[in-house]
């Protein structure tokens, strides 16, 4: 067999994004690569579906990216995670606090029905901020949220400890 892929190789690390002193992980160069995006969404798919869920749910924008592919494959519906203003219909809304300020993700309020089993899907796990404010999203939804999958974990944030699902990762960082 071929070695396996280095997924790393295809991230890119881009200093002083968005802001000075922030290293940014760029997983534009991954999903650009045929090859390379076909082997993270089949590890990936592998992740999720030990979770055996009902939906996907996105978090936008770069959650999408991860959650539409592997729904189809796995198939299971898929649901957006969106920022205020953007889903048409009555929506569920939750408020939460960044480091500086505040944010707000929606979801439709018809999206999941009660004890469907949900996965949260999200490009790179930080602070743990996103990913716990979207499990409560879901929750007040009447998902029963039963895993967290990232592509990137930044390990010295310690994000996950934040999280009261079971995360995987499949790139991780120090
Ligand atoms: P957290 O809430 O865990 O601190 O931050 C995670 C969120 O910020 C995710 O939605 C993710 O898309 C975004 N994010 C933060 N840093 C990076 C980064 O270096 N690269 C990418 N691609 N996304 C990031």
């Amino acid at each position: 067999d071929p070695a396996p892929l280095d997924l790393k190789q295809y991230i890119r690390e881009v200093p002083d994004f968005p802001k000075p002193g922030i290293l940014f992980y760029d997983i534009s160069t991954l999903i650009r690569n045929p090859e390379a995006w076909q082997v993270a969404t089949g590890r990936l798919a592998q992740d999720v579906a030990r979770f055996q869920p009902d939906i996907l749910a996105g978090i936008e924008s770069r959650g999408f990216l991860t959650a539409a592919p592997l729904a189809t494959r796995l198939g299971c519906g898929f649901t957006m995670l969106r920022k205020p203003g953007k889903l048409p219909g009555k929506t569920i809304a939750h408020k939460y606090s960044l480091e500086y300020g505040e944010d707000e993700l929606h979801i439709q309020a018809d999206a999941v029905r009660p004890g469907q089993r949900v996965v949260v899907l999200d490009d790179l796990l930080a602070t743990g901020g996103t990913l716990a404010a979207s499990i409560d999203l879901l929750r007040k939804a009447g998902a029963e949220v039963v895993g967290a999958s990232v592509m990137i974990e930044l390990l010295a944030l310690g994000g996950r400890k934040k999280v009261d699902v079971p995360v995987t990762s499949l790139l991780t960082y120090e």
